[in-house]
Order: structure tokens, then C-alpha cells, then sequence
């Protein structure tokens, strides 16, 4: 854990009127979640904000208040550039490596304006000038709650802020049901919840929003995709592009497939590769204490969580999969 006192933010916030907000490649629930209840707050306290994603997100985050002002990095450079150029102060939200952000990582390097990373992955690189860091903390939502609560601007947090907060707290906690849920987590919740927003409307705007291919995409995926590593309480699923499109792929239509292995009795690690733009997409889970992100910072070059990370292979489908299935051993 790593944070910074109360007193630098408020002095940095002070000082800075034209602010960025920036988070990871691929952006989830808790990346727009945490970026856009941060941009809405920051907008109550009279700042001018932008907020910038590497590329774009899936359908189903498109409701959320304030997506109508974010700038996608990979439709609008020169834009997105001058505005990272001119900001006065960078929040980097939800990653903590300028690698997770690709091309966009490469201009943010050579920014001058101070830094703040709030974020809950594991090993930060230390490009900030502030941290608000914490890998117990089940999501950065609920870092960016704690940080307005610790400016002592509660009272700003309204309907719009708790709903884009409680959409990141439910996506990284698989709907308030891993290991990182604590009665805290429950307490924040039940703060967003004296906002007036609907649980029920936030959960059916996220998960009732399947396209009947995504649908059968996840049906031929249990069906006939996936697999048992011989011996090894592991399972995983594979996909070649030609599959996906078949399915008429979309952004997020394989977002939580991953785990759905976790319901046979008994299995420890998922995983998922896909193929996408010309690489392999990694995903892994574990329960317990077997570390995905060592192994995936190790094997696959990526990162994330203990229980949740992902990585890359630039080797084949077929290659990867023997390479996982080898070294998912030495996790046991
Ligand atoms: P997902 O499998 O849902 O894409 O990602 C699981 C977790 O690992 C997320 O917290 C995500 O931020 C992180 N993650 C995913 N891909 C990468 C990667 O390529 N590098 C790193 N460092 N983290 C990743
Ligand atoms: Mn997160």
C-alpha cells in the first residue's frame, strides 16, 4: 500500500485547473467506473476535465454518465495528444504501467504535468508524482470514493458519481462475490446506495445486454471449446478469430467467460485465450493464494492481480497453449 497524504492531493488539486484522466487499454467496467465518477467530481469542484481511453470499451458501459465526453485515443490523436500536453494534472486510473495503454503510453511518457496513480494492481511502476495504491482494495471505484471522502467532499458524491462507482465495484468483484469483498466494500456500497440509484437498473444495463451471438458465442464455448488440464485442478478455453467472427465478435463479448470454469468442484485456475488484432489475448484466474500475476508478469509478459491477470503471446494459438499448459504445472 502507497498512498499519499490528503494535504499533497488537495494542494496538487489546488494548483491545477486543467486536468486529465486516463486509464488502461481495453477499458472495464472499473476503468470507465473509476474514470468517469472521478471526471464527474472533478467537474463539481470547478475543474476543466478530460477524460482519455487508448481505444474503445464495450456497449454495455456506454450508458454511463459522462461517456458522452470521453475521447477515444485511437479515433482522435492529435486531439487526445494536445490535451495530455496542455493538462496541468494526470490521474492514471485502473493500471500502473504506461505499457498497459499501448501507443497512448508513449505520450503520457513524455508529459510534463504532475502525475497521480490511484489504482489496486499489483508491483507499480513509479512514474507518479502522488499515489493512492492499494492491491486489497477490491477496485479503483472504491479508491476514488475513499479519495473524495478524503478530501472531505462526501457530500459532492451524488446519483451520477455512485452510479458510475457502483459499476466499477460490482464488474471487479464478479457482483460483490470475491475473495477482496469485505463488510467496507458493503458499507461504500450502501453510501452509493443513499444516492437514490437502483441496483437492479445498474445490474440489468451491464449483464442483461447480451446480443443473441454473444449468447451462442458462450454456449459454443462451453460446449465445445473447453478443456481440462490432465491431472490439474485447471481449465481453459481457446478461440481462433475465425470462431469469433463466426459470432459476429464484438468488444466484451468474451468479458467474463473466463470464469466459468470456477463452477466445476474443485478447479483452481481458469484461463482464456483469443485471438485478437494479430496476438493472443490472455486472461487468468486462480483461487486462493496461486499467484496469476507473477505468472503472467513471468510467462506471458503482463500482470494484474493475485486472483485475476492477463498477458500477451505473440506466438500462435496452438503455441501458447502448450506453453501454458506446461507451466500451469509449477503452479501446483
Ligand atoms: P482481464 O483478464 O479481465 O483482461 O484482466 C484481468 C486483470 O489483469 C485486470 O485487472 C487487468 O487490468 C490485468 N491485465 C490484463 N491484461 C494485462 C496485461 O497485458 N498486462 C498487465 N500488466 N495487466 C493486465
Ligand atoms: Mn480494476
Amino acid at each position: 500500500m502507497q498512498k499519499d497524504s490528503f494535504q499533497k492531493f488537495k494542494k496538487l488539486l489546488k494548483n491545477s485547473q486543467k486536468i486529465a484522466i486516463v486509464t488502461h487499454w481495453s477499458p472495464d467496467g472499473d476503468a470507465m467506473g473509476s474514470s468517469l465518477g472521478l471526471y464527474l467530481f472533478l467537474l463539481k469542484l470547478g475543474k476543466k476535465v478530460n477524460v482519455i481511453v487508448p481505444n474503445t470499451y464495450p456497449e454495455f458501459l456506454q450508458w454511463l454518465p459522462g461517456n458522452k465526453q470521453v475521447l477515444n485515443f485511437q479515433e482522435n490523436e492529435a486531439r487526445g495528444t494536445k490535451i495530455l500536453n496542455s493538462a496541468e494534472l494526470i490521474f492514471t486510473l485502473d493500471f500502473n504501467s504506461y505499457k498497459r495503454l499501448e501507443k497512448l503510453g508513449g505520450i503520457l511518457e513524455k508529459t510534463s504535468a504532475p502525475k497521480v496513480l490511484i489504482d489496486h494492481h499489483q508491483q507499480p511502476d513509479k512514474y507518479a508524482t502522488l499515489y493512492f495504491h492499494d492491491v486489497e482494495a477490491c477496485s479503483t471505484s472504491e479508491l476514488i470514493y475513499d479519495f473524495i471522502v478524503g478530501l472531505g467532499e462526501k457530500k459532492l458524491i451524488d446519483k451520477k458519481i455512485a452510479a458510475c462507482l457502483y459499476t466499477g465495484l460490482m464488474t471487479d468483484t464478479g457482483s460483490f462475490r470475491y475473495s477482496c469483498v469485505t463488510y467496507k466494500t458493503h458499507l461504500i456500497l450502501s453510501e452509493l446506495l443513499k444516492t437514490g440509484i437502483v441496483p437492479s437498473d445498474i445490474h440489468s444495463a451491464v449483464y442483461d445486454s447480451y446480443s443473441f451471438d454473444r449468447l451462442k458465442l458462450l454456449g459454443f464455448a462451453l460446449n465445445e471449446k473447453l478443456k481440462l488440464v490432465e491431472g490439474y485442478p485447471v481449465a481453459y478455453f481457446t478461440l481462433t478469430e475465425k470462431e469469433l467472427e463466426k459470432f459476429n465478435y464484438q468488444k466484451g463479448d468474451v468479458e467474463g467467460l473466463v470464469n466459468y470454469p470456477f463452477s466445476i468442484k474443485g478447479i483452481k485456475v481458469c484461463a482464456l485465450f483469443n485471438e485478437s488484432e494479430g496476438y493472443v489475448k490472455i486472461s487468468f484466474r486462480s483461487k486462493g493464494k496461486i499467484d496469476m500475476n507473477t505468472f503472467a508478469r513471468n510467462y506471458f509478459g503482463g500482470g494484474g492481480h493475485i486472483n485475476a491477470a492477463g498477458g500477451k503471446s505473440k506466438d500462435s494459438l496452438k503455441d501458447t497453449e502448450n506453453k501454458f499448459i506446461e507451466l500451469v504445472k509449477t503452479l501446483f
